[in-house]
């Protein structure tokens, strides 16, 4: 059993799940772990990473998934 949900690079899809990281699970795990800040930082370094892996999404939709969730 896996329940880590992890990202894979880079392809940014969960290793456990296969949604797109940050799948629901992987959220529900960092923001029970993270402080809300530590939480931010975080995801905008994995931001710069994926925007790195996956130089063809838009900046936009990246923003959305990594970061709106985190408030
Ligand atoms: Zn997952």
């Amino acid at each position: 059993m896996n329940d880590e949900h992890i990202e894979e690079r880079p392809s940014w899809r969960c290793r456990s799940c296969g949604e797109p990281w940050p799948c629901d699970q992987a959220q529900a795990n960092l923001a029970a772990t993270l402080s809300p800040t530590a939480l931010r930082i975080h995801m905008w370094i994995r931001l710069e990473i994926a925007a790195q892996d996956m130089p063809q999404g838009l900046p936009s939709e990246m923003f959305e998934r990594f970061l709106r969730w985190t408030g």
